[in-house]
Formats: structure tokens, sequence, C-alpha cells
């Protein structure tokens, strides 16, 4: 299993919630979720953001939306 740190987790994050992750990664992502409480929070936000899109959801998240996740995700990161 992959072990992610917070940065590296944001990084596949989006790639998890495509179900673009391969098995040991998807692995990765879900026990560190399980474990830090910050990052789960964040995941929680990511998928109401990601709800709001659409039901179902696009397969391929907006490019807008992306980087509006992963800079609310480093804005975090720096308080
Ligand atoms: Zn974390």
């Amino acid at each position: 299993m992959k072990r992610f740190t917070c940065d590296e987790l944001a990084e596949h994050l989006t790639a998890y919630l495509e179900d673009a992750l391969d098995r040991p990664a998807r692995d990765g992502v879900r026990a560190h979720l399980a474990c830090c409480e910050g990052c789960e929070r964040y995941f929680e936000q990511f998928r109401v953001t990601i709800g709001a899109l659409g039901d179902p959801p696009p397969e391929k998240l907006p490019a807008d939306v992306r980087a509006r996740l992963l800079s609310a995700f480093r804005e975090r990161r720096r308080l």
C-alpha cells in the first residue's frame, strides 16, 4: 500500500474521486483519510463540491473545479 503525505494526498484526491487510481494508490488514499482528520474533512468538502456538479457527476472534473479544490487545500495547509 502506498503512504501519502497530506500534500501528496491532495494531488491524488481528484484522481481518486474520478476512480482513476490503481489499487495500491486508492488504498493509500483511504488509509490516509481514515487516520488524518484534516484531510478527511477536506475530502468531504470535495465530495460536496463534486456532488453539486450534477448527478451523476461528470466523469472528469472540470479543470476550474479541480484547480479551485486544490488551491483550497493548499490554503488550508498554510493556516
Ligand atoms: Zn492528511
